[in-house]
């Protein structure tokens, strides 16, 4: 038995959060009737969504006879205008819909064959910030799940997903019932209540780089190492015994050679264990595949980092030695090598 199910609604191509008829869709059911993927996240759908209940529709081809009613289904779906795979939402206290009720139920347009899934309102969500499902694979090649059906998960998958989403979440400012409301699903499936980490692993791991490279090397073999960094070098690096992300050393590294100063005001927080502390902005997002590089980085104070997400922003020029930008009607130009 598995209580946490992957499912796929890749049907209709793009667009697919919006209820409108696709005229170029590639299917002849999607260029008459508008997408019904969204309408898995409609929450009052007339004559089959309760006060209670939110029912969908998912395609297989046999039904997943292993999954535990009550547990959490996992929507994916690569319906959007790059075609690369997302996880959407979730319906929690979920159930799957025996067979004989289909033909009972109409539901999606109609299509009397188009409900099978049902799950509590209170549980269930369309996720405000879609989560890359590169993410969560391997390799980007790699299949998430079939595509027509499901996939069974565990606990872990389920608390990966839901976790990310709620980081998503408190970046993202949005609404507070929405964070509410996931917070509750995380906790009644996790079993525990979720928590903002005060200091992610990321930045655990920057802070013993950069110790570690402070006293192995100069600031110019520093800039030279940052300079000459491939695409193609391996993900991991051993430090002392220890695996770290790659990522994490190029960070600390540009951290020690701009001096762990904010790049618009020049603050540096000075810890109590004499560390220094400064936050690294991407210019292009990571979502983005932006890069941990000398041209992609730059160093703020935890003020100057969240104006620099939020913020009204504009570049005005960027290239491998400076950027010039418009931040909230303020003019910046910085440099991108050794900060100076
Ligand atoms: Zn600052």
């Amino acid at each position: 038995m598995s209580d946490v199910l992957l499912v796929n609604i890749t049907w209709n191509p793009t667009g697919w959060r919006n209820t409108y008829i696709n005229p170029r869709a590639g299917h002849e059911y999607a260029r008459q009737n508008a997408g019904h993927e969204s309408l898995n996240f409609k929450f009052d759908k007339r004559n089959i969504d309760t006060e209670k209940f939110i029912h969908g529709f998912v395609q297989w081809t046999n039904p997943p006879t292993k999954f535990q009613n009550g547990g959490l289904i996992i929507f994916y779906t690569r319906n959007i205008d790059d075609n690369k795979g997302q996880v959407v939402g979730v319906y929690g206290k979920s159930q799957i819909i025996e067979p004989q009720q289909h033909f009972v139920v109409n539901g999606f347009q109609n299509n009397r064959y188009s409900i099978n899934i049902r799950a509590e309102k209170q549980f269930s969500i369309l996720f405000p910030v879609p989560l890359p499902a590169d993410n969560y694979k391997a390799k980007s090649s790699d299949r998430m799940v079939p595509q027509v059906g499901f996939t069974y998960k565990d606990s872990v998958f389920a608390e990966k997903i839901l976790y990310d989403e709620l980081i998503e979440l408190s970046i993202a400012g949005v609404l507070q019932s929405d964070y509410k409301k996931l917070s509750d699903i995380y906790e009644y499936y996790l079993g525990k209540k979720f928590e903002l980490p005060y200091r992610s692993q990321d930045e655990k791991e920057q802070e013993e780089l950069a110790q570690f490279y402070k006293k192995a090397k100069t600031k110019e073999e520093i800039l030279d190492d940052l300079k000459n960094l491939q695409p193609t070098d391996s993900e991991e690096i051993f430090v002392n015994q220890k695996t770290y992300k790659r990522d994490n050393k190029t960070i600390a590294q540009i951290k020690i050679l701009r001096d762990f100063k904010c790049q618009i005001c020049g603050t540096t927080i000075i810890k109590k264990d004499d560390g220094k502390y400064i936050e690294a902005a991407h210019i292009k997002a990571k979502h983005q595949k932006g890069r941990e590089t000398l041209d992609n980085i730059i160093l703020l104070c935890p003020n100057h980092h969240k104006e620099f997400d939020l913020g009204d922003r504009m570049i005005k020029s960027h290239d491998s030695n400076f950027i010039e930008f418009v931040l909230n009607g303020q003019q910046y130009k910085i440099s991108l090598t050794t900060g100076q």
